[in-house]
This record gives structure tokens, C-alpha cells and sequence, in this order.
């Protein structure tokens, strides 16, 4: 057959299509309009992710496998799951029109409508019209997801409707031409495919710390790969935070950029991904955006982290590494299970004594000391606390903001210096040997019975060459005693307390924002990132901020030589 022939049939043949579509569409959408709020109020994760949750969801599981059952049959009856499950390489499809490769001289018939720019992979993948995140397709025009790719399914509408032609598979990455059908095999999407799903080879990240990288954008901006913003929804700041802080600690960052976590659940996936792209040097954007992991990390949590409410750094670090540890099949009761625990586990003995006031001959109070009691626990965060602040200063004082040493606060660890718990004395003691990183938290903000409080001491440290032999018990088997374990700063999360309103008074509610210092190792400098801003920071002037959450790094011992 002539060509101009077949491409004045195809047209004929789409016209029909599209008019049999619109009235489909019409039901679709209807149909849609209910499943939508299934979906988006459990959080529209695959019926796969479901059903891998099941075990860690306790008394929501009836509900999930409900709505996962409901949505599937709503889809049905829109006439979208059959065409969508098994739309990956359907050789049966009814159109006869649908092409397997394209016509001689024209594979790159399309290439030239894609624009890059408009291309966003970092949000949730999920359909535009049915909202299902199964077999969804990102097109390349004008950057929205649509489902499946066979005759009746979304994407296929899309081309026909809007004359958008190429789309790609986010599991596969395969790209297609719609409604054509065939595959795209073109050098030139290489670059769109790495930035679906950026992985970088073993030797590349094995040098992200020695080797200084820049880069540059879609727009010619220029940034440093692994140090760049990171999207602030609504009120996520806590969130990004914690994760910019995890992808700068290099054994947990090249777990994640280097492992295939196919088999794994949601959250061990997404979190891969967002680190390969916080570390990609081909990025179309210097940002990145969270979107997709904090759906999951909402969802897992039951909304006790969203991307709507602020939430506690700490808070947030702390479920996160317990669910990114069982999410890696990490045992609740072996230590070590999973590279989260071998990372930053460390154990600490915990001595406590009941005090007990007894009268004695003399009819005065006597204290009596109880036997000791000592227990072995384990930890991934030490809390540190706060001296009190003092309560009332006078006018020439007021500006003078109490400060502490890092040392004093950690003298709570040194098996000397007792804590009073109620009616116990309790003392802590590490114990060797210490972990690869050390997450430390300085209480700052305390609940009494009216207000929340916070304590804006000022903990100063040095970011370099923080001892910690002074707070672990000595184990001559393990580390020669009187031997300095050194630790360097490489990450801080910091406090700011700003006021809501510009006329705001003293005492009126006020904002918190959340801010991350991170080490650039390959410079030796230091960035402050702040959502989307990243600026240069001075590692003088880093303790001068409300630290809160701190990251240290054990230094490497070179082995002496005999
Ligand atoms: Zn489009």
C-alpha cells in the first residue's frame, strides 16, 4: 500500500476511534470520580505495595485489601484493567492499525515534539485520570502520567486527543509511540531514561567523596551533584532535612545507590531512588523533589508524617530508620540485620538505683541507695539534654544566649554522672564499640502540662575531632584503652525559631524552620540547604545555629604498619 494511502486510512480509522473514545471517556470519567477518593485517601500505592504491607499494618489490613479490590473493580467496569494489565507487548490487539516498528524513514518522526523541560518524574506515579499507579506512562510532550498504552487506555487517548505521540513506561523505561504502538529505540532518549532512574556504575560512586563534580541544568544552571534543594510541598522541611542528612552518610548512600532493591517494599525503593537523584550529574533540574517517597512514608505512618503538617526531625529520623531497617528485612532481634542497624547501632549499659527515704533512730530521713541494677540497651540515637535555661534575664541580658559545650552534654554518657528519674538514679555508659556514625539529639523542646518549651542553649563543638573515648567504657579486647575514638562532623540539623508575623510580640507563637548542614567531602566545605536554597556555609560558624539532630562520622584508623 501507498503511503499517503495508509496515512489517509489511519486518519479515517482515528476519527472513528476518537468519537467510540469520547463517549467511553465520558464513562471513564464518571467512573472515576468515585474510585479518586478511594484511592487518595489510603494513598495510592500499587495493589503490589499493599499487599507487602499487610504484615506491618495491623487493624487497617481488611480496609486496604478492601479498597484495593473496590478500585480494581471500578477500573474494570471503566474498561480499563483488562487493556492495562496485559497491555505490555499485546500481540492480539484488535486494531490492526497498531505497528510493531516504524515506517522506513520515520523513527524519528516524533523525537522532535519531546520536550525535556516539561519533564517531572520526581512526583508519585500515578495515572492523571484514574489515579491507579499500575502500568503508568509518562508522555514526553507535556511531561503528565497516563495508564497503559493499548487501544482504550489512557495514554492512548491522550494521543489521540492532544496529538502527544511519545510516551515512556516508568517501570521499563521503554519508549513508545502512541497510537502507532511501536517502540522507540533511539539513542538520543538515553539521557530521559537516566533521569526516570539514575544509576551511576560502582566506580562512579565510589569516588562521589574524592572527586569535586559540577554540573549543569536543562537551563544551564549550575550545581553540585549530591548538594542540591529539595522541594518544600507545604510543610515538609522536617522531612528534607533527615533525608538530605541520610544520603550524605556514604555507606548508607552507596547501599542505596548501588543496590537493586526490585523485591523490596515502597519505602526502601523510593528512598533509593530520591538518593540517586540528589547524587545525579545528569539532572534535568538542581532540585529534587520528595513527593513520592513522602506519599509512601504518609501512607506507612498512618499520616503521622505528611508533606501538609510539620513534624519532628527526630520524630521522623527515628520511625524512619525503624521502617527502612524492617523494609530491608532487618531483624526486630539480631543486631546488625540490616545496613541502617550496621551503620548506627551502638549499645550502652544503663545502671539504676531505686532511692528509697527511710526514718532512723534519730527519727531523721535517711536515703538508702537500693542495689544496682544493670541492663544492656541499644541505641541509634542518643538524646542529649539541655542545662536549664535560665528563666529570667535582666534587661542588659537579654540578647545573651546561654551556650554549652558538646562535652558537658555528653558527660551524660560517661558512667559518672547520675541522671534523678523520679525516685530512681540512673546511670549511662557506652559501650565498644561504637557505631560507623553516631546520631546525636539535643533535646531542646519539652512538653510540661501548659505549653510547649523549647531551650535555645547554643551547644558548641568544634565540627572536627570530637573524642568520644571519655563516655565509653573500656574493653582492652576491643580498643586499647586511653586511645582517643575520633569523629567528624558531616551533617547538622538545625533549629530556627521565627516569628509568625513581622508586628508579632515577644512570646507569640512562633515558626519553626527546619535547615540541614551538610560536609561536602570531595571541596572540604560546607553547604546549608534549606528546602529549595543552597548556599556555601562556614564550618566556623556552624555551632552558632540551634543544632538538633547531628550526624558524626567515626575516622578511619590507618593500620600501622610492622
Ligand atoms: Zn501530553
Amino acid at each position: 500500500m501507498h503511503v499517503t494511502n495508509l496515512i489517509r486510512l489511519t486518519g479515517l480509522l482515528l476519527i472513528v476511534i476518537k468519537a467510540i473514545h469520547e463517549a467511553n471517556n465520558i464513562m471513564a470519567k464518571r467512573q472515576a470520580s468515585e474510585p479518586l477518593e478511594v484511592t487518595y485517601n489510603d494513598s495510592p500505592a500499587s495493589k503490589k505495595v499493599r499487599l507487602e504491607d499487610v504484615p506491618d499494618r495491623n487493624g487497617d489490613t481488611p480496609d486496604i485489601l478492601g479498597a484495593a479490590i473496590e478500585l480494581n473493580e471500578e477500573l474494570g467496569e471503566a474498561g480499563a484493567v483488562e487493556e492495562v494489565l496485559d497491555d505490555e507487548d499485546t500481540e492480539q490487539t484488535p486494531m490492526k492499525s497498531r505497528q510493531k516498528a516504524p515506517l522506513e524513514g520515520y523513527d524519528n518522526l516524533y523525537l522532535d515534539s519531546i520536550n525535556r523541560g516539561s519533564m517531572d518524574f520526581d512526583f508519585e506515579k500515578l495515572c492523571s485520570v484514574t489515579l491507579s499507579n499500575i502500568n503508568v506512562y509518562a508522555c514526553l510532550v507535556c511531561g503528565k502520567y497516563y495508564q497503559g498504552r493499548g487501544p482504550k487506555s489512557q495514554a492512548y487517548f491522550h494521543a489521540l486527543e492532544v496529538g502527544h505521540h511519545v510516551y515512556i513506561n516508568m517501570e521499563t523505561k521503554k519508549v513508545y509511540v502512541l497510537p502507532e504502538g511501536y517502540e522507540v529505540q533511539s539513542k538520543s532518549l538515553e539521557d530521559i531514561k537516566f533521569v526516570v532512574d539514575p544509576w551511576l556504575p560502582k566506580e562512579e560512586v565510589l569516588r562521589l567523596d574524592k572527586e569535586p563534580k559540577t554540573a549543569w541544568d536543562l537551563l544551564g544552571r549550575k550545581y553540585n551533584p549530591g548538594f542540591v534543594g529539595m522541594n518544600n510541598i507545604k510543610a515538609n522541611d522536617y522531612f528534607n532535612t533527615v533525608i538530605q542528612a541520610l544520603a550524605h552518610v556514604t555507606p548508607l548512600r552507596n547501599f542505596f545507590m548501588l543496590e537493586h532493591l526490585t523485591s523490596k517494599p515502597q519505602l526502601a525503593q523510593r528512598f533509593s531512588t530520591l538518593v540517586r537523584k540528589i547524587w545525579n550529574p545528569r539532572a534535568f533540574k538542581s532540585h529534587v523533589s520528595p513527593h513520592e517517597l513522602l506519599q509512601e512514608v504518609s501512607q506507612r505512618s498512618a499520616k503521622r508524617f505528611t508533606l501538609a503538617e510539620q513534624a519532628d526531625p527526630v520524630d521522623f529520623l527515628s520511625w524512619f530508620l525503624n521502617n527502612l531497617h524492617a523494609s530491608l528485612g532487618g531483624s526486630k532481634t539480631k543486631p546488625g540485620s540490616s545496613i541502617v542497624q550496621k551503620v548506627f547501632q551502638g549499645s550502652l549499659k544503663i545502671e539504676s538505683q531505686q532511692i528509697t527515704a527511710r526514718a532512723d533512730a534519730g527519727d531523721r530521713l535517711r536515703f538508702e541507695d537500693a542495689a544496682v541494677q544493670t541492663e544492656i540497651s541499644r541505641f541509634m540515637i542518643l538524646t542529649l539534654d539541655l542545662p536549664a535555661a535560665p528563666l529570667f534575664q535582666d534587661e542588659l541580658d537579654r540578647n545573651i544566649i546561654p551556650q554549652v559545650p558538646l562535652s558537658a552534654v555528653l558527660s551524660k554518657y560517661d558512667g559518672i554522672h547520675a541522671q534523678e528519674r523520679l525516685n530512681t538514679r540512673v546511670r549511662y555508659r557506652l559501650l565498644h564499640p561504637l557505631p560507623p556514625f553516631l546520631l546525636l539529639h539535643v533535646k531542646r523542646f519539652s512538653k510540661n502540662k501548659f505549653v510547649a518549651e523549647r531551650n535555645p542553649t547554643i551547644v558548641t563543638f568544634p565540627v572536627r575531632s570530637l573524642d568520644m573515648s571519655p563516655y565509653v567504657e573500656p574493653n582492652p579486647a576491643i580498643y586499647p584503652p586511653g586511645e582517643p575514638i575520633w569523629y567528624d562532623l558531616v551533617a547538622n540539623i538545625t533549629h530556627e525559631a521565627v516569628r509568625s508575623r513581622e508586628d508579632s510580640v515577644e512570646g507569640e507563637a512562633e515558626k519553626k524552620v527546619w535547615r540541614v548542614q551538610l560536609r561536602d567531602k570531595a571541596r572540604e566545605e560546607w553547604v546549608e540547604v534549606q528546602d529549595l536554597y543552597v548556599e556555601k556555609a562556614s564550618a566556623e560558624t556552624i555551632f552558632t545555629k540551634e543544632a538538633y539532630v547531628m550526624v558524626w562520622e567515626r575516622r578511619k584508623v590507618e593500620k600501622k604498619k610492622k
